[in-house]
């Protein structure tokens, strides 16, 4: 009987946050947030047509504030500038996604040179830029109809109109999202009101940006854009900016996600979280809620960020992030500062598997460390072989690959305080 009412309680809790919640066999609840981070609404920033200044000037803009965004760019129109700063930019904070190879009325070219500029223009940032490129699009001139949308969603999983509005999180066309555009005379007090509109009805902003400083379709002026990124910067704890991607990403691995429980006891939980897809471009962390015994004052977790308990009623709940990767995911009660994973070095972010002419990776190094990196062939040749001395914190390294045969190689990296990891990577 106090079992009912609990799950009852629990269930109303929920429905007020319109967000879901699944039980499995050991009674364990959770709920995976509609939004990363427990945020309540999100913001692309989406550039379109690929103008070198996006990448020259907004990039280090972007970059300062931390904030991510997506690049709609013309392949044939990208040139050696905006293909090396893109190339050494490249993590899950920017997007490269298509604007087609020539920028065509995709309606009036027909079927055939339409699948051309639709697939093509995929396949080159693919191949340049790896596998998280050309996974969304924007329609040039925002025209298409039924048959363009049917190519599109044959080849992406998104792609951004130019239809003014705004996007719900839950019900939104992912193939016609809306948008609110800048031109040469948008205010960021404009900008601005569009960001608290989405936080005041939890919506999905994407804002649309051209030019910058005078070059470029309708340029705006980048003391504009530089006040209307510290606006958002300023409210990130109401609005999740991120790309479009990485939000397609959350929505469908949270609707495919899954929580096991390996041992899920009074002492300890040891659970699972997968969402049985490809984890080479399905790396988005979801954010998710437990209930834990109520008598665990501190609790330690391991492969997981951004902890903190909350209370509903008097049931306890810790919050966290993490990738649906299926990797053991330990929570038992003890202090933070006995977290293991606070020693060695850890896999954040791999560019691509299957790779191409690069590979770019984020790695944490907990303690101050030297690291071993070495790429092997199948014969246990090593192909690339670097050390990077005094590592500390969060390291993008960058790997030139384009010099090496297709098949299958071995990731090694080792530290000097003996910490390894070894992942298997295929170039094709
Ligand atoms: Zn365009």
């Amino acid at each position: 009987m106090r079992k009912i009412c609990f799950l009852t309680l629990l269930i109303i809790t929920f429905n007020l946050n319109a967000q879901k919640i699944f039980t499995n066999k050991s009674d364990i609840f959770y709920q995976i947030a509609p939004l990363y981070d427990f945020k309540q609404s999100v913001v692309n920033l989406t550039f379109d047509d690929g103008f070198d200044i996006q990448f020259t000037v907004g990039i280090p803009m972007l970059k300062k504030r931390n904030l991510p965004a997506t690049f709609y760019v013309i392949t044939d129109r990208v040139d050696s500038v905006a293909k090396s700063v893109i190339f050494h930019n490249l993590t899950k904070d920017f997007e490269i996604g298509s604007h087609t190879v020539t920028h065509p009325n995709l309606i009036k070219i027909g079927n055939d040179e339409a699948i051309k500029e639709l697939v093509n223009s995929k396949l080159y940032l693919e191949q340049y830029f790896g596998v998280n490129a050309g996974l969304t699009m924007s329609y040039p001139w925002g025209l298409y109809d039924i048959s363009i949308e049917k190519i599109v969603k044959n080849n992406y999983l998104a792609a951004r109109s130019t239809a003014e509005g705004y996007n719900s999180i839950f019900t939104a066309d992912r193939f016609a999202l809306k948008m609110q555009s800048f031109n040469d005379k948008t205010k960021a007090s404009t900008a601005n009101s569009w960001i608290d509109f989405a936080i005041k009805n939890q919506l999905w902003l994407v804002e649309m940006l051209h030019g910058i400083n005078n070059i470029g379709f309708s340029p705006i002026d980048s003391s504009v854009l530089a006040e209307h990124l510290d606006y958002i910067k300023n409210v990130d704890d109401k609005i999740w900016c991120s790309t479009v991607c990485n939000v397609i990403k959350y929505i469908d691995e949270s609707k495919n996600a899954k929580i096991e429980c390996e041992v899920c006891n009074d002492t300890v939980f040891k659970i699972r979280v997968n969402d049985f897809m490809d984890d080479s471009i399905y790396n988005q962390p979801l954010s998710l809620k437990i209930k834990v015994p109520d008598n665990w004052d501190s609790i330690w977790i391991s492969n997981a960020t951004q902890v903190k308990t909350e209370y509903y009623n008097t049931n306890k709940f810790i919050l966290f992030n993490a990738l649906p990767d299926n990797q053991l995911i330990t929570i038992k009660p003890g202090l933070v500062s006995d977290v293991e994973i606070n020693h060695g070095i850890r896999l954040v972010y791999l560019s691509s598997n299957p790779f191409f002419d690069n590979i770019r990776l984020t790695l944490e190094a907990f303690d101050q460390c030297d690291v071993d990196i070495a790429l092997y062939d199948m014969n246990g040749r090593s192909v690339i072989h670097q050390k990077e001395k005094n590592l500390q914190g969060l390291i993008d390294l960058f790997f030139d690959t384009s010099g090496i045969g297709k098949g299958i190689y071995i990731l090694r990296l080792n530290s000097n305080d003996g910490y390894l990891i070894i992942k298997k990577l295929i170039k094709i």
